[in-house]
């Protein structure tokens, strides 16, 4: 029997083990108290906090969703590609985000190399100590130069420092669509194109990105964003149902005060979208 309250879904969020602000535990715990029910926690190019947002999960009631947000490079653009239900354990899944966590390393230095060169020095040590987790992000450069006072908040000093054209930009080289999603297909898990709407791309090119990933296997769309409009909401169900995908909804949440949204917010599809989560099995009949 259909129950008249739908379960609410989130399923594109992070915690400190990449760029968020509250640790696995106490973001599972936010998101139950705004109402989620069914949480995927995304972490950029890494699985480690699953384990501890799983005992919390449990604990609190809250169906966790296995996840990560993978960056990939395509004609170079980097895009992201969300994987939920993956299996964290696969190794060739771990194999492939090792390598780009070690590029993320690489890059950081880079960015510093770069931001010295523009007169800001420190940004390296500064950027890693608001990297609790094993991954460094663009994100962590922000938090530095926002505290040391060289942009007053996160979208200005991406847009002075941190995006194509400004000083503090390193060209991505991420993964390939093909490799990303195929190690999400084989650890079990669904291929999902984050955040579609917010790419600088032409609308061919997106047709383009969304028949190639298609050909490799991915299913599912993010209809709907912390970071999309109603308006691009409406667009992409439209691609949902052009290009016979799955419609995936997500905050993107990174922590209180941080951008996009908070979760809990209601995100509901637009009418003639299938939702990604249309097979999954309960925990009851998994539990069979
Ligand atoms: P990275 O994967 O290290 O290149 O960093 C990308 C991350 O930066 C995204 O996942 C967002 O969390 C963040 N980001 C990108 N653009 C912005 C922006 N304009 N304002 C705030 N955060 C942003
Ligand atoms: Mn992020
Ligand atoms: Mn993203
Ligand atoms: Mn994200």
């Amino acid at each position: 029997m259909l129950t008249s309250n739908p379960l609410h879904y989130d399923l594109h969020s992070h915690s400190t083990l990449s760029d968020g602000t509250l640790t696995p535990e106490a973001l599972v715990r936010r998101a139950r108290a705004q109402g989620v029910d069914v949480l995927a926690l995304t972490d950029h190019d890494v699985t480690d906090g699953l384990a501890e947002a799983a005992v919390t999960a449990a604990e609190v009631g809250l169906r966790l969703i296995s996840g990560v947000e993978i960056s990939v490079t395509w004609n170079g653009v980097t895009i992201h590609i969300v994987g939920l239900n993956i299996d964290p354990g696969h190794i060739g899944l771990q194999t492939g985000l090792s390598k780009l966590r070690a590029f993320r390393t690489e890059r950081g230095e880079e960015i510093a190399r770069r931001l010295e060169k523009h007169g800001i020095e420190g940004a390296l040590a500064g950027a890693q100590a608001f990297a609790t987790g094993p991954i460094l992000s663009r994100t962590h450069f922000a938090r530095f130069l926002v505290e040391a006072g060289y942009a007053r908040d996160m979208r200005k000093v991406f847009k002075k420092f941190l995006v194509h054209n400004r000083p503090g930009y390193v060209t991505g080289n991420w993964a390939t669509l093909e490799e990303t999603v195929s190690w999400i297909c084989a650890a079990g898990g669904q291929a999902v194109i984050a955040h579609p709407a917010r790419y600088r791309i032409s609308a061919t090119r997106l047709r383009q990105f969304i028949e190639a990933f298609k050909d490799c296997g991915g299913v599912g769309i993010e209809v709907v964003s912390g970071s999309h409009s109603a308006s691009d909401a409406a667009g992409m169900a439209q691609y949902a149902k052009r290009y016979e995908l799955l419609a995936s909804c997500g905050s993107d949440y990174h922590g209180p005060g941080q951008s996009w949204q908070e979760p809990g917010v209601p995100m509901p599809l637009p009418e003639g979208c299938i939702p990604i989560w249309k097979d999954w099995a309960t925990d009851e009949e998994k539990d069979t």
